[in-house]
This record gives C-alpha cells, structure tokens and sequence, in this order.
C-alpha cells in the first residue's frame, strides 16, 4: 500500500495509520459541509408484491456526492455521523427529504404507496424525535401512514423506554417496521409487546438461501412467526430466483432487492415505475 521503505514493519504501520487519521479527518470536516453544499441525495431502492409484481413501497436510502470521491455509500459516513453527532442533521435532513419527495409523487398521480426511512440509534433515543418527526409530516402534507420508520432490535436494549417512544410514534401514526431482523438480540417475549408493524428478514439469510438449509429453516421460521404475531413481513436483498422462489413458497410475498432493482435515483423511480406521462413531456 505504501511504496516508502520504512527501517521496519512497525514504521510502515504507523505511516499508514496516520493515513487512515487524515483520511478520516477531511471526510469529517467534508462531511460538516454536505448538507449545506447539497451533497446529500436520496435514493430509492423499490419494495414489491411478489404475486403480480407491483410496487407496495420504497426504501429511502442516503447517498453522498462527494466532491473529490465520488458518490460514498453510508456505510462510509453514516458510523462518523453517529460518532460526531452530525447524525441528527443528517438523518432530519433525510426524513424531510423522502417525505416532501413521497408527497410529491402522490400529488402527481403516483401509486399510493409508503416511504421507510432508516432511524439510527441515536435518532431513535433522540429526546425530541417524536415531535420533529410529526412537525416534518406536517411540513411536507405527508399523510403518516405512508411514513415507515426502519428500526433494528439493537436500539431496543432498554425495552420499557423504547416501548414508550414505539407507543408515541403510533399514536402520530407512522409505521414501524423491525429492519435486519434475526441479526440482534431481541427477546421474544418482547417482540410480541413492541407496537410494531412489520419484521423485514435480514438479508444474511437470504444471501445462501438456495444452499443453505439452516437458513431455509430460520426464514420459514421467522415468516411463520410473523404470522402468527400478526406481523407484515419482508425480505431483503433477493438477488436470484431461487431465492424469490424459497421465499414465496414459504409466504413471504414482499420483497426488496438487485432481483428486481437496485436503489435508484428519484427521476428513475418515475421513469421506471410511474408518471410517464411527465417523462415522456
Ligand atoms: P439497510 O437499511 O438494511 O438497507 C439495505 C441495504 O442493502 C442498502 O445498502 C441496499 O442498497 C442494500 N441492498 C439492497 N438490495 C440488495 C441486494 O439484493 N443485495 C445486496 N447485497 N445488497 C442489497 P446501503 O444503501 O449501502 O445502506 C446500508 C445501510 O446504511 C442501510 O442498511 C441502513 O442501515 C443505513 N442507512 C442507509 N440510509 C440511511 C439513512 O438515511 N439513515 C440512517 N440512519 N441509516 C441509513
Ligand atoms: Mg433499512
Ligand atoms: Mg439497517
Ligand atoms: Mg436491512
């Protein structure tokens, strides 16, 4: 990685870390810049009806331009905005975006459809989430029932505090959806207590579905057990067949992955899936 011929593998070492410290650094001062540069974008990775095929929602999912590099996906920058505390802009700025963006669509004839929005940890114990959260769907018009807010089992380590805030964003009228689920600890026993709509499979299990029978056996069980808690359920990173195919068969009709789309940009959603009437003008 570095062609500098250092004494010993120690200077080596040192030298690329200090790499990495600087690296880190300027994507953290870029980083405090991207929202008022415009730098973040919204993308879209479509949810479907595996029976007919149709559209039943989208996953809003961040991307930033970066000046100099290019667009980062947010497994780059989303943990430096968790650690710096930019997380609370950023994941404002991100609801905000995708709900105007939804009420957009229905307002111009597009499917009826909802938004999910991944919630960070910080996020969700954020004090005054539930309060910004409703002034952002009143902002943007949007009717909270097409907002979706993606949640996963490690931000519910302390269950009677995240029972509450589940109970207040109910009341607001959002839905709450149980994102990479059977990769955390949750309880149980807790699972049929939180007021949640949906469990949405990881996509770790569905990744060797065709092979592996230990994970045919872990989503059978997790679509059954959904079922059973009147729980909506789906399936994340399909990327074959086969993989639907296991997936229907066990009765899991919803699904979201590069089978059928990747994440796209706003305009391609509309090309793609509705308002051709606007494209085509
Ligand atoms: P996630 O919420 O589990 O999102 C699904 C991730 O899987 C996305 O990665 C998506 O592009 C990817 N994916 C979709 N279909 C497939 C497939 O068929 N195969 C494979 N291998 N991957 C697939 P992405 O966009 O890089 O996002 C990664 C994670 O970053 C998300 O995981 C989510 O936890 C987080 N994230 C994304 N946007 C936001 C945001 O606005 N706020 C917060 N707090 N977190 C976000
Ligand atoms: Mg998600
Ligand atoms: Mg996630
Ligand atoms: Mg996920």
């Amino acid at each position: 990685k570095v062609k500098k011929q250092g004494k010993n593998g120690h200077l080596f070492y040192t030298e690329d870390l200090s790499d990495q410290m600087i690296a880190r650094v300027e994507l953290e001062s870029d980083l405090r810049k991207a929202i008022e540069r415009d730098e973040l974008v919204v993308y879209y990775q479509p949810q479907f009806h595996a029976e007919d095929n149709r559209l039943i929602g989208v996953e809003a999912l961040v991307r930033w331009n970066h000046p100099s590099r290019g667009i980062l996906s947010p497994g780059v920058f989303i943990p430096i905005a968790e650690e710096t505390g930019m997380i609370y802009e950023i994941g404002t700025w991100v609801l905000r975006e995708a709900c105007r963006q939804m009420k957009q669509w229905h307002r111009e004839g597009g499917p009826l459809i909802p938004v999910s929005v991944n919630l960070s940890a910080h996020q969700f114990h954020q004090p005054n989430l539930v309060e910004y959260i409703r002034s952002i769907l009143e902002e943007t018009k949007l009717d909270p029932q097409y907002l979706e807010l993606e949640i996963t089992e490690s931000m519910m380590m302390d269950p009677a505090v995240s029972i509450n805030i589940l109970h207040e964003l109910n009341k607001i009228g959002t839905r709450i959806s149980l994102d990479d689920f059977g990769t955390g600890y949750s309880s149980l026993s807790y699972l049929k207590k939180f007021p949640i709509h949906k469990l949405k499979i990881d996509r770790s299990f569905i990744a060797d579905l065709s092979e592996n029978q230990n994970d045919q056996a872990i989503v059978a069980t997790i679509i059954a057990m959904a079922q059973n808690l009147k729980l909506d359920v789906i399936a994340e990173g399909i990327e074959t067949k086969d993989q639907l195919d296991i997936l229907t068969e066990n009765d899991c009709k919803k699904i979201q992955g590069y089978y059928f789309s990747s994440p796209l940009a706003a305009s391609e959603v509309e090309k793609a899936f509705f308002i051709p009437s606007r494209v085509s003008q």
